[in-house]
């Protein structure tokens, strides 16, 4: 089974920048109700996807006071239990950020790591792929950040 997730988050000076687990230094960050990791809600939308099993704003809304500034990769933990809980494991994920800036390229190693590591599957399984949107649009204008996420699933043996 494959599953695709999209995400979007507004970037206001002053916020946090957290993207795939991990702090980015950036005058920027995301507005939102958790943690606003745009890259591990398009994950977690993916898997959710690939399962049947709905979208992230059902499991963990953000009008409850629980998920309140959460650490997104306590989603993606709860996701993967989840699948794992309908007998299903994560084949590969494949993963894209579209942000203006900064360059994210000094922190892509440790996102990619953490990223498997939330999933549990070697490192070669989880592509991360980094790109700007050319000036154009709200991502160009550094007023927002999206991101895309693809995923296989497998029946558990
Ligand atoms: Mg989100």
């Amino acid at each position: 089974m494959v599953g695709l997730g999209y995400d979007v988050h507004r970037l206001a000076e002053g916020e946090s920048l957290i993207l795939g687990g991990v702090r980015i230094e950036s005058p920027i960050g995301t507005v939102a109700h958790s943690d606003g990791d745009v890259l591990l809600h398009a994950l977690c939308d993916a898997i959710l996807g690939a399962a049947g099993l709905g979208d992230i704003g059902e499991h963990f809304p953000d009008t409850d006071t629980k998920w309140k500034n959460a650490d997104s990769t306590r989603f993606v933990t709860a996701v993967v239990e989840m699948i794992t809980e309908q007998q299903l494991q994560l084949v590969n994920v494949d993963v894209t950020l579209v942000l203006e800036s900064p360059k994210i390229l000094p922190y892509k190693q440790q996102m990619r790591s953490t990223i498997a590591l939330l999933c549990g599957l070697p490192e070669q399984r989880v592509n991360l792929k980094a790109t700007t949107s050319e000036k154009l649009g709200f991502v160009g204008n550094k007023e927002g950040v999206q991101a895309y996420a693809i995923c296989q699933l497998q029946e558990l043996r």
